[in-house]
């Protein structure tokens, strides 16, 4: 069977420096390794991005189109990547309903991101797209019959789901069309945490601005986030992940950020203030090349054309894809 990774991102804002590590730089790593033989493609999820309610189409168009300019700033090659938009291949929503026709709502209720995400709002003010989310992504990677799935620690269980959905579809009818997806995961930063607080994920639609660094961050932008992270008065750095999550987190950062292990960063004599002025260098020295092919890309049409051409490449794929399932299912 061919070897074909996919994954998805949500264009509800600007990538940050979790999104980076959790899943653009593997990405981008696994892309030098690409053989002929590889698929690799990467969805701009924009019908994910109104999972929460709608949005302003000004705002879902511009986001988008920043989205896919983000994602080739940070060196998504398009020459390697299928870089499309989700939306432009319709064929992903009718396999997700063919997907819930296999789940129950309990099960897509139970999720902790459903229970996470759906405790912001009232009690019967819960949009369906919150719950039926899973389907969709599902759906996305399926479509493709995609064997490996490239994606943060934060989408574990939906990666579950979507094993037990590829599992019943083929039981149900009797084929092995749809490969079960494998998750991939870099074992370290896989969950780059909250600056505001550590327990939580960073994340582009929760947490607030001073919580994310974006990858458009200004050099006096990431200063003053890093400046105002959370971190503990317990003076001399430690390494404790397990009593000192705050610092914990900007080390591993720092790590990430810096190409070096724990046990390389000089931290001994450093003060918290120390660690965050390096965290800050760092960080700034990394995205200001990023920050530069992105102004570049945002105002070309070079993004445009690539969109445009991949709409029709995507749709193939999905199409050829979607007559079988057709078939398997009854409706040709
Ligand atoms: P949202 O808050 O809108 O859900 P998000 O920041 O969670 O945004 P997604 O678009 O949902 O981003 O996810 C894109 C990819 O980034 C996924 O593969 C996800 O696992 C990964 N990712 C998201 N947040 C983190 C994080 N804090 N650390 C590592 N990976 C992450
Ligand atoms: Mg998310």
């Amino acid at each position: 069977k061919k070897t074909i990774y996919f994954s998805g991102i949500q264009p509800t804002g600007i990538p940050h420096l979790g999104n980076y590590f959790g899943v653009i730089d593997p990405w981008i790593e696994l892309q030098k390794l690409k053989e002929e033989s590889i698929g690799m493609i990467l969805s701009i999820v924009d019908q994910h991005a109104i999972s929460l309610g709608p949005l302003k189409a000004e705002d879902l168009r511009s986001n988008t189109r920043q989205m896919a300019c983000s994602l080739i700033a940070c060196g998504v090659d398009p020459q390697k990547t299928l870089l499309f938009r989700q939306s432009d291949v319709p064929e992903i929503a009718q396999l997700s309903w063919i997907l819930g026709s296999l789940q129950t709502t309990s099960k897509l209720a139970r999720l902790p991101q459903y229970k996470e995400k759906s405790e912001k709002f009232k009690k019967g003010d819960i949009p369906v797209g919150l719950l039926t989310y899973p389907l969709l992504q599902a759906a996305d990677v399926l479509m493709f019959r995609a064997t490996h799935v490239p994606v943060g620690e934060d989408q574990s269980q939906h990666m579950n789901l979507m094993g037990g959905l590829a599992y019943a579809f083929s039981k149900t009818y009797n084929t092995d069309f749809l490969p079960i997806p494998k998750q991939v995961t870099r074992k370290t930063n896989a969950r780059i945490k909250s600056l505001r607080d550590p327990t939580k994920k960073m994340s582009k639609s929760s947490g607030g601005d001073k919580s994310r660094i974006e990858l458009t961050d200004s050099r006096e932008a990431i200063f003053e986030k890093c400046q105002k992270a959370q971190s503990d008065n317990l003076g001399k750095i430690t390494y404790d992940p397990e009593n000192r999550i705050a610092v914990a987190n900007l080390l591993d950062l720092l790590s990430a950020i810096s190409q070096k292990s724990i046990e390389e960063i000089p931290f001994e004599n450093w003060t918290t203030l120390d660690l965050k002025q390096h965290l800050a260098q760092e960080i700034d020295q990394k995205l200001e090349p990023i920050r530069r092919n992105l102004r570049e890309l945002e105002n070309g049409s070079k993004i445009d054309v690539i969109l445009k051409e991949n709409e029709e490449k995507a749709r193939n794929l999905a199409q050829e894809n979607m007559k079988e399932i057709r078939k398997i299912v009854g409706f040709l």
